[in-house]
């Protein structure tokens, strides 16, 4: 790479581009495992391995100590008059960002003897928490081991993690803060935009939202943050929706004096989404730190930050079947309907604050039109009918009943009429719940085979196997 590639340039305007794209290739990618997976003992071996590979490069200052007694390590790097304080996973479910400071910290040290970094760590002092809430993290949940959720507890202090931050905060007084978190993956950016992969919020400090030269800093990161990742997730990038919280952290960081970024990662379909998120978290924290070091980030332009699209919810849903004719087990004349489905994560992953996160299912029926599936099924022509419970031998059973009485061939071509199909349905639930925004079970989809004739073609499960 050329030196100076990274934070030479203004970062804005036409050379942010090329900007972002030695970014994008600076990635070191440390972190082997899923950031999921990388726990408090693999945070602290990954420390100490860094501090062994590049000697001097950072000290562990202190270490808070969680409820249940795990250290939590604050790293403390450069010698600049501007302190940077940036803390990750105070949900223990949210790790992304933590993994992406990891190789934060491994390109200072790789590149600790380039121009854009020695300035970086000559102007700046950053102060990094990787990981607050290690008990959480064990776990894989939001909340600490007392179950209290950290980001609630800025007022009250009753967390042991709560009060290491607020003690940092206080003894370092911060410039700047960057709160690092991960958000549901079926978020959109705005009413019409694609999947959200990171969400960003000039936290404010009060209800009325007023603007001071610190939110003007965090606007302008949030600005230039969207810019730096435009080439690698276009139109991704959104602006967060929550209200001022008081007993928030990132609220009350902002009201103490440290103005403070929200960075929230979403969801990527596609191959390697855990780590494409790792990688656009360190775009984004590399390319603003550099800004703040080299002074670019007066040249953003913090209007555009009210122009990042909003966060919007339950318009993603992670199955979305279009346009089919549907008989939901109730009985009822088949009628066309989308179908929109939360299906059960096969993986550890984010579970969030929202119970409807969590719950597989069916999230809505209807006309769907404006909503997006992470996974969409165009039935347009064929039967969506609830399955018989049971699985696979529970429909081979079914069928060997229909059969009996006449109603399917011995080849499984189902004899009936839509409406005889509809009463079978019914018949077949056993008086389960028929569909409905909260049913959990299968489907089945029926291709029309000629007049009063379906073949089963494919089933649909909310649970992945
Ligand atoms: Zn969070």
């Amino acid at each position: 790479m050329l030196a100076g590639a990274l934070g030479a340039r203004p970062a804005h305007g036409a050379d942010t581009g090329a900007n972002a794209s030695a970014l994008w290739d600076a990635w070191p990618h440390t972190v082997a495992v899923s950031p999921f997976a990388l726990k408090h003992e693999g945070l602290r071996a990954h420390v100490a391995a860094l501090a062994r590979r590049y000697p001097g490069l950072l000290t562990i200052a202190e270490e808070g100590v969680s409820a249940e007694g795990r250290h939590i390590p604050l790293l403390v790097l450069g010698r600049g008059p501007t302190t940077v304080l940036l803390w990750s996973q105070m949900h223990g479910d949210e790790p992304t960002a933590t993994s992406a400071l990891l190789d934060v910290l491994e390109h200072l040290g790789k590149t600790r003897k380039t121009p854009d970094t020695e300035r970086l760590l000559s102007r700046l002092t950053l102060a990094i928490i990787p990981m607050l809430n290690p008990d959480g993290a064990e776990r894989t949940r939001r909340t600490n081991a007392q179950g209290i959720d950290i980001n609630r507890d800025a007022l009250r202090l009753q967390t042991p993690e709560g009060r290491f931050l607020k003690a940092v905060r206080d003894r370092l007084k911060p410039s700047v803060g960057y709160n690092l978190h991960n958000h549901s993956p079926n978020v959109t950016a705005g009413r019409h935009g694609p999947q959200v992969a990171i969400s960003l919020l000039s936290v404010p400090y009060d209800e009325a939202f007023t603007e001071n030269e610190g939110r003007l800093v965090t606007k302008r990161l949030a600005v230039l943050v969207q810019r730096l990742l435009e080439p690698f997730a276009k139109d991704r990038v959104a602006r967060y929706d929550m209200d001022y919280t008081a007993r928030a952290f990132g609220d009350s960081m902002t009201r103490w004096g440290t103005p403070t970024l929200l960075i929230e990662s979403g969801g990527f379909v596609g191959p390697d989404e855990a780590n494409t998120l790792v990688r656009l978290n360190f775009i984004a924290l590399l390319g603003t730190l550099h800004a703040l070091a080299d002074g670019s980030l007066a040249n953003v332009d913090a209007k555009a930050y009210d122009a990042i699209p909003l966060n919007t919810h339950d318009r993603l849903f992670d199955v979305l079947v279009r346009h089919a004719r549907v008989i939901g087990g109730g009985g009822l004349p088949p009628y066309l309907a989308d179908v929109g489905l939360m299906v059960t994560p096969a993986r550890p992953g984010f579970s969030g604050p929202s119970p409807r996160g969590m719950r597989a299912g069916v999230l809505e029926v209807g006309d769907l039109t404006d909503f997006l599936g992470k996974t969409e099924i165009d039935l347009a022509g064929r039967l969506l009918v609830v399955a018989p419970p049971g699985g696979e031998d529970g429909w081979k059973k079914t069928l060997a009943g229909l059969a009996a009485r006449g109603l399917a061939t011995a080849e499984g071509l189902l004899t009936l009429s839509e409406s005889g199909l509809s009463a079978e349905a019914k018949a077949w639930l056993g008086g389960a719940p028929s569909l409905a925004p909260g049913y959990g079970g299968d489907f089945l989809v029926l291709q029309p085979a000629g007049e009063g004739r379906f073949r089963a073609e494919r089933r649909i499960s909310p649970v992945e196997p």
